[in-house]
C-alpha cells in the first residue's frame, strides 16, 4: 500500500495535486474538509456540528474528525493506498493515525508538504471563492484566521513526520504540472 499524507496550508493546491495523485497512483483520496462539506449539505448530525466550526474558520474537533476518518478507511479496505489531504492537522491526529494504520499493519510512507507564502494564498482563496461558492474563502477574515489556525496548530505535524524522516517540502509555486512533478519525484525516490 501506498499511503501518502498531502499536506499544507488551505490554498497550496492540496485538492488539484491529490487529483494527478490518484490519477498517476490509483490511491483512494480523503478529504476531511470535502467529507465535511458532504455533510454539511446533507444536513447531518454531523455536518450540523462541522459548520459550526468551519464557519468560524476554526478546526473541528479532534475526537469528531478521527472517528469520521477511521470509518471512511474501514470503508475502502481494497484501497491501493490512501492520499490524505486535510488530515492529520494536529499532533493528536497524526498520533492517532499512526496508531490506527499501525492496527492494521499499515504506515505513512511519506508527507509532501506544499509551501506557498501568504500572500500568494489569499489571492488564490479569493479567486477560488468565485467558483467555489465557500464561504469560508469569500471572507478575508475567515482566511487569515485559517491561515492563523495552520500556523500556529497545524505547522507541528511537519516535525512529527520529520522526526520518522518522511517529510518531503514542495516548493508550491509554479505552474499545476511542475508542482506535479516535483512531488512524483520525491514518491518515485521512495
Ligand atoms: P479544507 O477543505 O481542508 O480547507 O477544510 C475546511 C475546513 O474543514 C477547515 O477550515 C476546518 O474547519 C475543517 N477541517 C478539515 N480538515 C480538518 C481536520 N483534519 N481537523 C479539524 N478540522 C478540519
Amino acid at each position: 500500500m501506498l499511503n501518502l499524507v498531502l499536506f499544507g496550508p488551505p490554498g497550496a493546491g492540496k485538492g488539484t495535486q491529490s487529483e494527478r495523485l490518484i490519477e498517476k497512483y490509483g490511491l483512494v483520496h480523503l478529504s476531511t474538509g470535502d467529507i465535511f462539506r458532504a455533510n454539511i449539505k446533507g444536513e447531518t448530525e454531523l455536518g450540523i456540528l462541522a459548520k459550526s466550526f468551519i464557519d468560524k474558520g476554526q478546526l473541528v474537533p479532534d475526537e469528531v474528525t478521527i472517528n469520521m476518518l477511521k470509518s471512511v478507511v474501514n470503508e475502502n479496505k481494497g484501497a491501493k493506498g490512501f492520499i490524505f489531504d486535510g488530515f492529520p492537522i494536529t499532533t493528536a491526529q497524526a498520533e492517532a493515525l499512526d496508531a490506527f494504520l499501525q492496527e492494521n499493519n499499515q504506515s505513512i510512507q511519506l508527507m509532501i508538504a506544499l509551501e506557498v507564502d501568504e500572500t500568494e494564498l489569499e489571492n488564490r482563496l479569493l479567486k477560488r471563492a468565485e467558483v467555489s461558492g465557500r464561504a469560508d474563502d469569500a471572507d478575508i477574515s475567515i482566511i487569515r484566521n485559517r491561515i492563523k489556525v495552520y500556523n500556529q496548530e497545524t505547522t507541528p505535524v511537519k516535525g512529527f513526520y520529520e522526526k520518522q524522516n518522511k517529510l518531503a517540502c514542495i516548493d508550491g509555486i509554479g505552474t499545476i504540472n511542475e508542482i506535479t512533478t516535483r512531488i512524483f519525484e520525491q514518491i518515485n525516490a521512495l
